[in-house]
């Protein structure tokens, strides 16, 4: 939901959308909407579905916003998504805590600090 403008409502991703689909189609530049989109619509969504709970017919916006962050993704991030999400307990076990996999990561995260 929107806070403060930081972000755009359910409604107006949907609005949005349909606007650069239709440039697109119309063979139009969709590039200066889009550059706008991205942020206000994809990277500020916090891909909750609270929208469909408010929405009278129960659409929810954030499954959009996620299919469009899988879309700006490559294809071996979205298997390695897939197989995360299909093997979601074991990926969740080797990456919990003291396990070799989150050591690792810790560290390498440290030390990009
Ligand atoms: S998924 Fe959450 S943050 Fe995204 S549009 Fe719906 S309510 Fe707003």
């Amino acid at each position: 939901m929107p806070v403060g403008g930081l972000t755009f409502t359910p409604r107006q991703r949907i609005t949005s959308w349909r606007e650069i689909a239709r440039r697109g189609r119309d063979g139009e530049d969709t590039a200066p909407l889009r550059a706008g989109y991205d942020h206000d619509a994809i990277d500020t969504c916090a891909g909750c579905g609270l929208c469909a709970l408010a929405c009278p017919v129960g659409i929810e916006t954030g499954r959009l916003v996620k299919a469009q962050r899988g879309e700006r993704l490559g294809a071996l991030a979205n298997r390695i998504g897939r197989a995360v999400a299909a093997n979601y307990g074991p990926c969740r076990s080797a990456c919990g805590r003291g396990s070799p996999v989150r050591t690792c990561c810790t560290r390498r995260w440290a030390a990009r600090r």
